[in-house]
């Protein structure tokens, strides 16, 4: 199976249950993904310089999953052999009192990388659509009664969301969307590691446990917003989350796509100024 049957751009529907969360079916040998992701890595980090030279276009990578698939040390991945002066990496957490005084979209707009860098956003706007839905957070919002209605009020997050990607691509950027698809047996061995290992114990909380504990609705909103907001111009990539060196070699793919897709330049000098440039480069040959 390759990055293509794990990429939804629309044109096939989603059903997360049916979709793997480890390499098994691909049947994939260890050493070579590793090698492969090694090599995928360089490339990224030579099209990136290219990338930050040409300041064409910018790349955003979404970034989402459950608690404890790896979103953190994914990001640790996508940064080596980066340039760090290219790359933005923003998390997204509960939104503060300023922020919940604004429309969702406003915290996005002030975490877009320019164009020429690479965004990575940890968590984001599909929070909205996510948490908000499964605990039904909108109906606290101290919004409009018109803005709130139940049935439509996703729905129309949904377009927005679309209709914000849509706007992002034609303002010269590109969006890759990830959902590291754990499961659940997964994560639960993964939340005893953190318990049990004291070096760990920092990055378990309490409501990781109440929040696992709605797991079918947080994999229905997932479903519901990736077939309600996948797009050509802003596919989701459902990657399997069970193995990290296998996470990492598809993340590498999708980004390395991508990157290909933009197909960066370094600028090309104007006449006149490779005209001074072989003028300085006679001058320090005479020195
Ligand atoms: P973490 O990524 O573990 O640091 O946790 C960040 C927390 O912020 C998660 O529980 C998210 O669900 C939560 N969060 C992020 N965005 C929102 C949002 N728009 N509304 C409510 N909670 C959010
Ligand atoms: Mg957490």
């Amino acid at each position: 199976m390759s990055l293509k049957n794990y990429c939804f751009d629309g044109s096939q529907k989603l059903s997360l249950h049916k979709l793997p969360h480890d390499s098994k079916k691909d049947n994939v040998n260890k050493e070579t993904i590793l090698a492969k992701t090694a090599k995928n890595e360089q490339e990224i980090s030579l099209l990136q310089d290219k990338l930050y030279a040409d300041g064409k276009e910018g790349l955003l990578i979404v970034l989402q999953a459950m608690d404890a698939a790896g979103k953190d040390s994914t990001v640790k991945h996508v940064m080596t052999g980066v340039n760090p002066q290219g790359i933005d990496v923003y998390s997204f957490k509960q939104p503060s009192k300023e922020e919940m005084s604004h429309d969702f979209l406003w915290r996005v707009n002030k975490a877009l990388p320019a164009r020429g860098k690479i965004g990575l956003l940890n968590r984001s706007y599909y929070e909205d659509v996510l948490v908000v839905k499964v605990h039904n957070l909108y109906k606290t919002y101290n919004m409009a009664e018109r803005c709130l209605e139940d049935k439509a009020f996703f729905e129309k997050r949904y377009r927005h969301i679309s209709n914000y990607e849509e706007y992002l691509y034609d303002s010269s950027y590109r969006i890759v969307k990830i959902f590291l698809n754990v499961s659940k047996d997964a994560q639960k061995k993964r939340f005893l590691e953190r318990i049990n290992d004291k070096e760990k114990n920092w990055k378990f909380s309490s409501s990781d446990l109440s929040e696992r504990a709605l797991w079918d609705d947080y994999q229905e909103a997932y479903e519901d917003a990736i077939n309600s907001t996948a797009s050509k111009h802003a596919p989701w990539y459902v990657l399997p989350a069970d193995q990290k060196w296998y996470t990492r070699y598809l993340v590498s793919e999708a980004i390395l796509k991508t990157l290909k897709e933009i197909d960066p330049q370094y600028p090309k000098l104007p006449d006149e100024q490779a005209a001074l440039l072989q003028k300085s480069k006679e001058a320090l040959d005479k020195e």
